[in-house]
């Protein structure tokens, strides 16, 4: 990924972010995604596991439901680091995983503003 390439604007659009890039690509990354590819030394332990059919969700996991960010900080010019609304907080997202977990989307034809 170029060094020049940076998101411009990142807003929260549902249950996604969407974010324009510099290159004009424009992407929503579902929180979902984010949380699953959540890319610290606790979650890949976790992804690593072989699959636990009676693994249960914590108590944590249930009640904050979907997977939201409350909080997202750069760290330095290269990533961000997205606070959960479980409280998880050690993954830093980087800039280059942010591009690879988008979906771009398609520019629209329509002229006429969303009702
Ligand atoms: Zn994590």
């Amino acid at each position: 990924m170029p060094a020049d390439l940076l998101p411009l604007s990142i807003k929260r659009d549902g249950v996604a972010f969407r974010v324009e890039w510099s290159d004009g690509l424009v992407a929503t990354v579902p929180f979902q995604k984010l949380r699953d590819h959540c890319p610290c030394a606790g979650c890949n332990d976790e992804r690593a596991k072989p699959a636990d059919p009676f693994r249960v969700l914590s108590a944590r996991e249930v009640a904050a439901g979907l997977p939201v960010p409350v909080a997202m900080k750069p760290v330095g010019h290269y990533a961000y680091q997205i606070t959960w609304n479980d409280g998880h907080d050690a993954g830093i997202f980087t800039l280059d995983a942010l591009r690879h977990l988008g979906q771009p989307v398609a520019p629209s034809k329509d002229t006429h503003a969303p009702a």
